[in-house]
């Protein structure tokens, strides 16, 4: 079984993470991208198995019980958790989850490297996630509490890359897995 090497990322909802790991995972063969469970619907153009195993709060805890999960934590409602399947098997890893499931996946692989992707600012923040139109009104204030909270969770990070400009901030992401796969 080849090294397993583990790459956290996080990030505010409108930092623009998803956008920013979708084209590391396009541009590289070097990379797998770990699916986790969750209990929220699927999102148009989602597909369960490649961006989440979509399943019932029931299997879920189902999952928890059996140890299946290396972490998961409860987000807005839904639950969302990592199959130790993900992680397990080797190789270059890439996680995409909130600071707490970050932290508890450090926990159980004290190598993983922890890479935050924030914005410019909280303003700039704000514009992206009313601009975005995915999120509701009465849901805007709550979002953005959560995104403080989360960005200050950013000084545990190992790496805080700040999303200004998208090529530059995929550049410099780029940067950071070469430097840690070869060192
Ligand atoms: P979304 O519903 O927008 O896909 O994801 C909401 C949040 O859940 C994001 O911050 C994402 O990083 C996080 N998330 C996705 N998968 C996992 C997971 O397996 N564990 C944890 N702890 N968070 C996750």
């Amino acid at each position: 079984m080849s090294e397993t090497k583990v790459f956290v990322f996080s990030g505010a909802s409108g930092a623009g993470k998803s956008t920013v790991l979708k084209r590391i995972m396009s541009e590289r063969d070097d990379l797998r991208f770990s699916v986790s469970a969750t209990t929220r619907a699927p999102r148009e153009g989602e597909v369960d198995g490649v961006h989440y195993f979509f399943v019932t709060r029931e299997r879920f805890q189902e999952m928890i019980a059996g140890g299946e999960l290396l972490e998961y934590d409860e987000h807005f409602g839904n639950l969302y958790g990592t199959p130790v399947s993900q992680v397990s098997c080797g190789g270059r890893v890439v996680l995409d989850v909130e600071p707490n499931g970050a932290f508890n996946a450090r926990k159980a692989n004290p190598d993983a490297k922890l890479i935050f992707i924030t914005p410019p600012s909280m303003e700039e923040l704000e514009r992206r996630l009313r601009s975005r139109g995915d999120t509701p009104e009465d849901q805007i204030d709550s979002r953005l509490e959560r995104a403080k909270w989360e960005i200050a969770q950013s000084v545990h990070y190992d790496y805080v890359v700040i999303n200004d400009d998208l090529d530059h901030c995929v550049k410099q992401v780029a940067d950071i897995l070469d430097y840690e796969i070869n060192r």
